[in-house]
């Protein structure tokens, strides 16, 4: 079987990671696909695992090397992007990359690998949810917040260029969906 991509996109706090940390440990092959990004790690983040932390300096270089399939400078001097070098090795290795990254990167990857990719929007239930939850997860300062939050407004509205939207309302049932989406879509 040819091996694929799995673009899990949403708004900040709509619960992308929490899906994708889940069916990463289903046993289905899929391997996260690790961007680059020039922001500062976060408590209990890793170099090499959520990210490959690199400077913004070394971010710019990188971009005029053609290295990257897709990148945003997502907030001011804070880059993200996902390397070829990274797709290539996960393929490499008969997995299926899987990809936790924003709207607009999302929907560039889909343009980029077409039949190959499966792109899924993941939606919280409202506004106000998506607050709640973003407070709750307690990773971001008020002025990060409300970046998140206004970005989230306008990523909104690009919900139905993806292949699939999940509403994360109750989280079990969104988990299950999500899985019978990737294995589905896997068997083709
Ligand atoms: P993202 O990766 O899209 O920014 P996260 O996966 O970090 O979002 O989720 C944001 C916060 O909401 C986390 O604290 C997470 O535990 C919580 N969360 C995710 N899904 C749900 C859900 N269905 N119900 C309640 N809380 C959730
Ligand atoms: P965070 O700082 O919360 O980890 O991520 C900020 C935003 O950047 C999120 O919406 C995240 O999905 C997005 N992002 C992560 N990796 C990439 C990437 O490789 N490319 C793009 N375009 N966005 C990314």
């Amino acid at each position: 079987m040819k091996e694929k991509l799995f673009i899990f996109s949403a708004p900040s706090g709509a619960g992308k990671s929490t899906i994708v940390q889940h069916l990463m440990k289903q046993g289905l092959g899929l391997e996260f696909s690790i961007s680059a990004t020039s922001r500062e790690p976060r408590e209990g983040e890793v170099d090499g695992r959520e990210y490959h932390f690199i400077s913004p300096e070394k971010f710019r270089k990188m971009i005029k090397e053609d290295a990257f399939i897709e990148w945003e400078e997502v907030y001011p001097d804070q880059f993200y992007g996902t390397l070829y070098s990274e797709v290539e090795n996960i393929w490499k290795r008969g997995k299926h990359a899987i990809f936790d990254i924003d709207v607009v990167g999302g929907q560039n990857l889909k343009k980029e690998f077409g039949e190959r990719a499966c792109a899924i929007f993941i939606q919280a239930p409202s506004r106000e949810v998506l607050e709640q939850r973003l407070r709750a997860r307690a990773t971001d300062d008020e002025a990060s917040l409300q970046l998140r939050l206004g970005k989230a407004m306008f990523e909104m509205e690009h919900a139905t260029h993806f292949d699939h939207i999940l509403i994360n309302d109750s989280l079990e049932k969104a988990l299950a969906e999500a899985e019978k989406i990737v294995t589905d879509f896997m068997a083709l």
